[in-house]
């Protein structure tokens, strides 16, 4: 699942499922730091996905605004908990 942040410190991932996304551009909306803007990247559905805007994936504060708003649950944060329980998963498969 591609990653569009990835913060080490606050141990949060924010994802994007590409294909899931209508390009809505709610979560370019709805965020309150205003890091997300759409890219000219088009996806399986013909639409254009939203992307983080150079150099503000710091900004990003793990929020949910963007998830919670998002439609077709393309974006999502998961936390480090959410993280060690996807990757205890994997090493079971
Ligand atoms: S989690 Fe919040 S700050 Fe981060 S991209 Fe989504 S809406 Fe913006
Ligand atoms: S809110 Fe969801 S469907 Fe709409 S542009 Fe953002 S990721 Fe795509």
């Amino acid at each position: 699942m591609p990653k569009l942040i990835e913060n080490k410190e606050k141990h949060f991932v924010l994802f994007l499922n590409k294909n899931r996304c209508g390009g809505c551009e709610s979560c370019v909306t709805l965020c309150p730091t205003g890091i997300l803007e759409m890219s000219d990247e088009l996806n399986m559905r013909v639409s254009f996905i939203p992307k983080v805007k150079e150099g503000k994936e710091k900004y990003c504060t793990a929020c949910r605004r963007c998830e919670f708003g998002c439609p077709d649950w393309a974006i999502y944060i998961l936390d480090e908990s959410q993280l060690s329980s996807v990757e205890a998963k994997k090493a079971k498969t």
